[in-house]
């Protein structure tokens, strides 16, 4: 699809912690890269700045080149700084890098003060090229920082074009930091901690009182979004941001991320054993007998012919891709393997769990399941058998008890794997119950409310149910949802209203 250009492009910076592929942890990664291609093929100009990790594969890292040198402020002194340009898949990239020992690997180091110290860098760099763009789009609470250096500092220098946003990838991560720590980067940090700044609301009354950093970045932004809609609504109700969340309300959107449906297309994966597409379905049930097999678990009964494979015997099969974590409803995990048991279907599990105990225990279960015909459960991470596994799926599993945007389930639609899921967040804004008559023409998956194991069991026995009575329905279903535009471009488009509605014309 060719993309037509926006008219008055605007030149956009973001300053990130992670970006994909070289950076990438979870979901900021994948949004940095995704929304940065996007808005370069509609004609913005587009830069991303990233720490220089010592991880980053500099392979992954086209035309890596030294650029500028300067100092930039830290501790009372101004410390050396050098930039290196390239491309990271497709976009332009600068790295900071510093001989400070900042950044070994993302997130394995004194977060707050290395974040504090990179955040002043981008801005120095900018100060002393006098590369100004309109939009400087800052990430979650490490960049939040800057806009409180750029409305303090830079502003009153040079630096006058610019207007900060600020994106939330998940609201539970406030970037704790004390008064003191502010003054590293050059700050008054008691100007902040007032109520109507960055005092962390929950410290009030202690001694000594905390600051939250993505809280001031939220009062310093031009404007403040996060992933999904319903989150943005959720967000605004529960947890102490909230009352700070209210106060800014007309800045304060949610837009929800896209896919990368390039690396994420079943009619050309490289890791599949057969490709297909919505019109044609038979390469779906090949994979999905492939990776039957290949588990170890009872296959599927195939025909040649693709048109009566309906009337043959079918188990219909669950996926479930994720982090086990609480947010991702592990409890209710655990209930739908016995629950899929119990009724005969199959249930593969890819996931695992940043708690060794949680790890251990899932282990132990994959263990007990080892021999069983309808039941694999995989504790590591693989990106090829993830591929392999959404083209396979009849069904992906999403029960998460707060879920800012997900992937799995716009992943899972595009590879024609129909969404069971929990209503929150952005499931709530992708996914629309087949059943429920306010959504007309819209339904495309099993929603449940609630919390509790029963919950879960009045959307998923639905989804078996209709996968054995309504078989043509559900092939129909399977085309439609994957034909379903999750694209970053439609997300694009909405950063670049936003985008427009505050910067300098
Ligand atoms: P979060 O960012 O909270 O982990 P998302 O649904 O936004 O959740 O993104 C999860 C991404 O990570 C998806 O692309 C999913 O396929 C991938 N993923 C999660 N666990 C694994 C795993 N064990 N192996 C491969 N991919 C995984």
């Amino acid at each position: 699809v060719k993309i037509e250009a926006d008219r008055n492009p605007s030149y956009i910076v973001h300053v990130t912690a992670e970006m994909a592929p070289v950076a990438k942890v979870g979901g900021l990664g994948d949004v940095v890269t995704g929304l940065g291609r996007a808005c370069l093929e509609r004609g913005h100009k587009v830069l991303v700045m990233l720490p220089f990790y010592d991880c980053i594969d500099t392979q992954e890292v086209e035309d890596l080149t030294e650029a500028e040198s300067f100092s930039s402020f830290h501790r009372g002194s101004w410390l050396p700084v050098k930039m290196f340009s390239g491309k990271v898949a497709g976009v332009p990239v600068l790295l900071v890098r510093t001989q400070e020992e900042f950044f070994k690997g993302v997130y394995q180091f004194d977060e707050v003060e290395a974040y504090l110290f990179f955040s002043r860098a981008c801005l120095e760099r900018m100060q002393v090229t006098g590369d100004q763009p309109d939009i400087i789009h800052i990430h979650e609470w490490h960049i939040s920082i800057l806009a409180m250096l750029y409305w303090d500092i830079y502003h009153h220098l040079s630096l006058k074009k610019p207007r900060i946003v600020l994106t939330i990838h998940n609201m539970e991560h406030y970037g704790e930091c004390r008064v003191e720590q502010i003054d590293i980067c050059g700050l008054d940090g008691s100007t902040y901690s007032t109520i109507d700044r960055a005092v962390d609301e929950r410290t009030i009354g202690h001694n000594p009182e905390r600051l939250s950093l993505l809280k001031g970045g939220i009062v310093f932004s031009n404007a403040v979004t996060t992933v999904s809609p319903t989150y943005a609504d959720e967000t605004l109700c529960s947890g102490w941001m909230a009352n700070t969340l209210l106060k800014h309300r007309s800045k304060y959107t949610g837009i929800l991320n896209g896919i990368d449906t390039k690396l994420w297309d079943p009619s050309n994966d490289p890791c599949l054993p057969m490709q297909y597409n919505a019109q044609n379905l038979f390469g779906k049930l090949v994979c999905k007998k492939y990776v039957q097999l290949g588990l170890g678990l009872d296959a599927d009964n195939l025909l040649e012919d693709g048109s009566v494979l309906y009337k043959r015997k079918q188990t219909p099969l669950v996926i479930c891709i994720t982090r086990l974590v609480a947010q991702k409803g592990i409890h209710l995990i655990r209930h739908a393997i016995s629950n899929i048991r119990e009724r005969g279907a199959q249930f593969v599990l890819l996931g695992t769990a940043p708690d060794p105990r949680v790890q251990a225990e899932f282990e132990q279960m994959s263990q007990k399941f080892q021999k069983s015909k309808n039941i694999r459960l995989m504790n590591f991470y693989s990106e090829d058998l993830a591929h392999m596994l959404y083209a396979a799926g009849d069904i992906v599993l999403v029960p998460s008890m707060f879920e800012p945007c997900g992937l799995t389930q716009m992943i899972g639609m595009r590879y024609g794997a129909i969404p069971v899921v929990r209503r929150t967040g952005g499931l709530a804004d992708t996914v629309f119950d087949v059943d429920d008559k306010r959504h007309k023409n819209k339904g495309n998956g099993f929603v449940f409310d609630g919390i509790t194991e029963e919950s879960l069991d009045t959307a998923l026995n639905r989804a078996l149910s209709y996968y054995h009575e309504r078989r043509e329905w559900w092939e129909d279903l399977t085309s439609c949802v994957m034909k379903l535009d999750h694209s970053w471009n439609k997300s694009a488009e909405r950063y670049v209203e936003l985008y427009n509605s505050v910067r300098v014309q």
